[in-house]
This record gives C-alpha cells, sequence and structure tokens, in this order.
C-alpha cells in the first residue's frame, strides 16, 4: 500500500483538535507503556470487517454503527455496555427483516474516548479553561486542574477498552446474541407499540426456526445463529494513542491499528494534508470519512485517492452528516464525484451530528424527527442516483436517557432535565433507536 509510511509520519504534519501535553516525559513513558502492550484488536478481524463493509457497499449487507458520543470512566459498567449491545442486536434483527440482509454491527464504544471540539477553550461567569476533550485528554469539571491535558488518561482509556472489548466477545460468543434468545434482548424501555412489534417480529424468528428444526436443520448445527460478529469503532483523534497502538500484521506484513477495528476521521479534521488524513492513510483498517456540508468534491477526490489509492472494497466508508433539510443540497455532488472516480465507497448516514440544537431549556438536543428526516433524504438521494445506501450511524445508548427530544414516547423540552447524563453529545435512548430502526427498516423495504 504506503510502502514508505511510518506510524510516526503524521508528526510533521499539521495537527489540530488534539492537546498540548505539557509534560514531555510524562507523555514519552506512556507512549512507550502503551506501545509494548497487546493490540485491542487483531488484523484479522479488521480485514474481516473490511470484507462485510465491501458487502454493504454493494448492498449484500447492511451498516449498524451506533454507541456513545463519547465512552466516559465515570459511566463504565457491565451493565451500560449490555444495554447498549441489547439495543444494538434488537436493531439489527430489526433491520435484518426490513432489509433481507445481513446487518453489520459496529459499535463506537471500546476506544470512543477523545472529542473534536468547536473551540479550543469554554467561557463560564467570565473565566477562560481549555475545554473538556473526552476521558482521554482531561477531566470534565470546569477548574483549571481537570483541563490539564493528562497523559496517564491514555492508560485508563487502554484498560477499559480491553475490558469492553472483552465483555463484548464474551456477550457475542457465549450464548447471550443466540438467535434463540431474540425475545430476552429486550430493555423494558420500549414504548409498548414498538415493544409489541418487536414481540411480534421475535415471534416470526421463532417460528422460522421451528420450523427449520422440524424440517431437521439443527440450529446448534449453524454456528452463525447462536454467535454474531461484533466490532468496534471510534474516531481517531489522538494519535499520540493510536501511533502506540499500531501494529504491524503479521499475515500481510503491513501496519495496522490495534486501536479498534474500523476507526474514522472527524469533520473537523480531515484535512488533506493534515496529521489524521497521514496517519489513517497507512493503516489496513477500514476507515471512515465524515463528509459534512464544507466537503468539496475536490477535497472528496484528494481524500479517496489518499486514503485508498488501490480502490479496495470496503476500505472506505463515507460518512454522509449534513442535518435534515441540507441532504439534497449537499450529498448529489459528491455522489456524482464518487461516481465519476469509479471509487469503491460505501455510503452511510450519520443523522446526529447535522442535528444538533439548542433547547429552550437550555440543553443540547436533537429532535427525533430531524434525525428521522436526515435518514429519509439520505435513502431519497440515492434513489435517485441509483447509488447503495449502506448503512446508519447513530449515537445511543440502551439507557432510559432523555437527551434527544420527540419519540413515541414523546420526550420533551423540559423532561431533558429529567435524566440527561451525556457529557457530550444528546444521544437516542433506547425507545427511541428501536422506533428509529423500525422507520428505517420500512425505508430498506420500500
Ligand atoms: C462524532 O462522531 O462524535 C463527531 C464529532 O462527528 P463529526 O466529526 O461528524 O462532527
Ligand atoms: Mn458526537
Amino acid at each position: 500500500m504506503t510502502s514508505n509510511w511510518t506510524k510516526s509520519d503524521w508528526r510533521a504534519k499539521p495537527r489540530i483538535q488534539m492537546p498540548d501535553y505539557t509534560d514531555a516525559a510524562a507523555l514519552a513513558k506512556v507512549e512507550e507503556q502503551l506501545a509494548a502492550y497487546p493490540p485491542l484488536v487483531f488484523a484479522g478481524e479488521a480485514r474481516r470487517l473490511k470484507a462485510e463493509l465491501g458487502r454493504a457497499a454493494r448492498g449484500e449487507a447492511f451498516l449498524l454503527q451506533g454507541g456513545d458520543c463519547a465512552e466516559s470512566f465515570a459511566e463504565f459498567s457491565a451493565d451500560t455496555i449490555r444495554d447498549t449491545f441489547k439495543v444494538m442486536l434488537q436493531m439489527a434483527v430489526v433491520l435484518t427483516y426490513g432489509a433481507k440482509v445481513p446487518v453489520v454491527k459496529v459499535g463506537r464504544m471500546a476506544g470512543q474516548f477523545a472529542k473534536p471540539r468547536s473551540a479550543p477553550t469554554e467561557v463560564k461567569d467570565g473565566v477562560e479553561l481549555p475545554s473538556y476533550r473526552g476521558d482521554i485528554i482531561n477531566d470534565l469539571p470546569f477548574t483549571p486542574e481537570a483541563r490539564i491535558p493528562n497523559p496517564d488518561k491514555m492508560l485508563q482509556a487502554y484498560t477499559q477498552a480491553a475490558a469492553t472489548l472483552n465483555l463484548l466477545r464474551a456477550f457475542s460468543t457465549g450464548g447471550f446474541a443466540d438467535i434463540h434468545r431474540v425475545h430476552s434482548w429486550t430493555t423494558g424501555f420500549a414504548e409498548e407499540d414498538k415493544a409489541a412489534a418487536y414481540r411480534d417480529l421475535s415471534n416470526r424468528i421463532a417460528d422460522a426456526l421451528d420450523f427449520m428444526a422440524a424440517a431437521g436443520v439443527h440450529a446448534d448445527e449453524i454456528e452463525s445463529l447462536e454467535t454474531v460478529d461484533f466490532y468496534t469503532s471510534h474516531e481517531a483523534l489522538l494519535l499520540e494513542y493510536e501511533e502506540a497502538l499500531c501494529r504491524i500484521d503479521s499475515t500481510s506484513g503491513l501496519p495496522v491499528a490495534g486501536s479498534g477495528h474500523m476507526i474514522w476521521i472527524g469533520d473537523r479534521t480531515r484535512q488533506p494534508d493534515g496529521a489524521h488524513v497521514e496517519f489513517c492513510r497507512g493503516v489496513q483498517n477500514p476507515i471512515g470519512l465524515k463528509c459534512g456540508p464544507t466537503t468539496t468534491p475536490e477535497d472528496l477526490k484528494v481524500l479517496m485517492n489518499k486514503l485508498n489509492p488501490e480502490n479496495e472494497e470496503g476500505r472506505l466508508t463515507l460518512i454522509a452528516r449534513f442535518g435534515a433539510g441540507k441532504v439534497a443540497e449537499h450529498l448529489p455532488r459528491l455522489i456524482e464525484t464518487v461516481k465519476a472516480e469509479g471509487a469503491n465507497v460505501l455510503w452511510v448516514c450519520d443523522a446526529m451530528h447535522g442535528n444538533t440544537v439548542k433547547s429552550e431549556s437550555g440543553f443540547k438536543t436533537r429532535p427525533f424527527e430531524r434525525v428521522l428526516s436526515e435518514v429519509r433524504e439520505f435513502f431519497a438521494c440515492h434513489r435517485e442516483a441509483g447509488t447503495v445506501p449502506g448503512g446508519v450511524h447513530f449515537e445511543m445508548t440502551g439507557k432510559d436517557v432523555t437527551e434527544c427530544t420527540g419519540g413515541v414516547r414523546a420526550v420533551s423540552d423540559e423532561d431533558l432535565s429529567l435524566r440527561y447524563h451525556t457529557a457530550c453529545d444528546p444521544r437516542l435512548n433506547a425507545s427511541q433507536s428501536l422506533e428509529l430502526a423500525f422507520l428505517v427498516a420500512e425505508e430498506l423495504s420500500a
């Protein structure tokens, strides 16, 4: 691929959205430690995900990517991981039924700790402090000490990511995700009509399994019904962490990011000559690239050539995030660019990041209707262009939070303060996530 690339080349490029660590010796010590630790994921897994994303790009599979805006050290628990995993399994069942193709499940999990910010500092009551950049970098409380970037936090992030992955692997293959348990993945938070619709679907699946058993197909012979593949992803923002976990794949001899199966480049850090693109272009993993209203066809062309020079299937996922009402204005020109280049890409809709608004009550929120609307506009554009809408990307949780307004249970402006737990962007709760899956499934079967 990129024969003269090294994992530290990004250091010579302009970097933005990264902390300036003040204690160089402490940083070097952490980097050395992380470099000696085992990778969190293995090259073969990243390759398998790449093949699955390639299928999604052709319309033979569908990507469901979801999880927290930012994982937090304080909210880390087995229950939180289990609940997000459960809702994603539920959503995947619903989407599989709609799309009639396998759903590729990728969590924003086990590494999604760093946040790009719209401003480097934050002002409160006349006091200006550096912005909070996620638990892998600094701390949320509004004090000067908390906001100092601390390299040791990378070690805690690594440990939390390792424990998260361990649990996800256990859930995926240890019986929990067996399709025969489809009824048990409910969270208790879904609104009654969606819960009923899900029960109905589960019953149909159970009937189909009974039929197969009666016909002599024993499910225990079909391993794929008892286990799932569940992958991890995060924004590759903190490049010291990414570099320290970069490894050489013993099979291909090529570099691979060991921090997660898929990594993506954010809307703020996709400068073609910047540090983030430089790092990502050299690793073998599937790469995501956020495309927003300011993405030009020229930039996209350059980025596609840099990030996927061999036009490999499944290598590049374009994650469109324009905002409701803006998709038709921006997406078609990028679809045209991809077509003109003959580029292999997977198109995915991030219906969250273009739809953040400030509520009357002062909370950052995302109206459910706008999220849904962006998904529908995304599908409509692809229908028009004859291209494949290959997946969706959501900020969501299995918990019963009140962070996004709307949905059948109609979270109102006033409700936002009840259980607003996110330290960053507002997430869909379990009920809203499942509802959205049913609505996306309708688009898929349309
Ligand atoms: C995100 O995915 O959390 C994010 C910040 O997205 P974007 O880069 O698209 O704004
Ligand atoms: Mn976010």
